[in-house]
């Protein structure tokens, strides 16, 4: 048996990148930065007030109660060049830009006017409420680096500094299917006997726009070695191919009768429960991963293998989950010839001290307890048991759901 850390390596190692292109930023959320972005501009553009208020002089107003000669007005989207001499104010909205002479912004609550004359009650440090240009984004900063995954956040900083057109990596064109001649679709009205509805494929669909490639379902393919063959000539347009079932040793694991003795494809048993067996190479051209069949197997398989490597082929520096380390909420008792993913809610996140507990049943046909599961408690090869209150390391693939809203509190 292949360790994980040597699967995933030898896996990692051949995978490329597929290109760059450029995307407008309306599309951009999910897509992988080629190079450095640095800010053409500053943001603020110009220094401007954070309040709605007057803009004055910070020495005349370092004490409460002076009373200032309003000469102008200035909202949002409008600059003027009349300039704020001493006694003098101007009228000023958040977001207008600071007048000339002006460095202080006293806001309109702590103000009242009478004609053009404004009293100031109380004492105002100079510079409060004023929000430096270059304050949040300075011109010539690099503002993210290469390889960086944007999410909605880094959209708006780049709409913030005129980036409207960020150079990406192409997404991977990634073909799925499901085989097995006892699947049927899930949107069946009944079950013939000894059929299963296909749950992998939609939950893979899932997977792969979580990851951010560009799906295409080649639909459930039966244990029909030309009806597969035919497929996988299709899948091989793709970038990548992902497929599951029939790689372990049954009688009608077509896949694995198919693609054995390929020069291409290997058959591996990786030393990882669940999701021993595993299927690793190239169609044509599309790297191809050959998921086990059963639901929980086909999850841990594509997150440990195939997640990471559709986001290195995107450029992604990080490609791995995040982890944390908690205490063992019960005793985890595995074989120690296998790293084990135990599927766990974790708790305690919110005061500091995160526990696990086993989601529910760990047989790898078990998917509501994958459902249930805030990620993967790992238990390493060569350890057999985690005593309850030992750490151990959780990769966490969701975020728990604990905080509730309650009406009225
Ligand atoms: P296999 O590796 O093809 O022998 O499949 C292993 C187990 O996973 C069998 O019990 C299959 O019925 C089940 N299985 C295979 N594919 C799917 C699927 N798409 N959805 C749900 N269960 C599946
Ligand atoms: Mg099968």
């Amino acid at each position: 048996m292949k360790p994980l850390e040597e699967a995933r390596s030898e896996v990692l190692s051949s995978v490329g990148l597929l290109g760059v292109e450029q995307v407008p930023i309306w599309q951009a959320s999910g897509r992988v930065l080629t190079s450095d972005i640095v800010a053409p501009e500053n943001v603020p553009p110009f220094a401007n007030s954070a309040m709605d208020g007057f803009a004055v002089r910070g020495t005349d107003v370092s004490a409460s109660g002076s009373v200032l000669e309003v000469i102008g007005d200035l909202p949002a989207g409008t600059s003027s060049d009349l300039e704020v001499g001493p006694g003098q104010a101007i009228k000023i909205m958040t977001g207008a830009p600071m007048p000339p002479g002006a460095d202080t912004v006293a806001r309109v609550e702590d103000t009242s006017s009478e004609g053009s004359k404004v009293t100031i009650s109380t004492a105002v440090e100079p510079g409060t409420s004023v929000r430096p240009a270059g304050g949040d984004v300075s011109q010539g900063q690099v503002v993210f680096s290469a390889g960086t995954r944007l999410t909605p956040m880094h959209v708006g900083v780049l709409a913030t500094i005129g980036v409207a057109q960020p150079e990406v990596f192409k997404r991977p064109r990634v073909a799925f299917m499901s085989t097995g001649d006892e699947l049927t679709p899930p949107e069946a009205e009944s079950l013939q006997p000894g059929a299963i509805r296909d749950s992998n494929r939609p939950m893979l669909l899932a997977l792969l726009e979580d990851a951010g490639v560009d799906p295409v379902d080649l639909g459930i393919i039966p244990d029909d070695p030309d009806v597969l063959r035919e497929a996988l000539t299709r899948a091989a347009e793709a970038d990548a191919v992902v497929s599951t079932g029939g790689v372990s040793m049954g009688d009608y694991d077509v896949t694995k009768h198919v693609l054995q003795g390929d020069a291409q494809v290997d058959f591996w048993q990786v030393a990882i429960q669940p999701a021993k067996p595993f299927a690793y190479g190239r169609i044509g051209d599309a790297i191809f991963f050959g998921l086990p069949g059963n639901p929980v197997s086909v999850l841990v398989s594509f997150e440990q293998f195939a997640r990471p490597s559709l986001l290195k082929m995107q450029g992604a520096h990080a490609i791995l989950r995040p982890q944390l380390v908690a205490s063992a909420g019960e005793t985890l008792d595995t074989d120690p010839k296998k790293t084990v993913f135990v599927r766990v809610v974790v708790e305690g996140l919110e005061e500091g001290s995160p526990t696990v507990a086993k989601s529910g049943g760990q047989a790898s046909n078990v998917l509501s307890a994958a459902a249930a599961a805030d990620g993967f408690a790992i238990v390493p090869r060569g350890t057999a048991t985690i005593e309850q209150g030992e750490p151990v390391t959780v990769e966490m693939f969701k975020w728990p759901e604990s905080r509730e809203w309650i009406d009225g509190r």
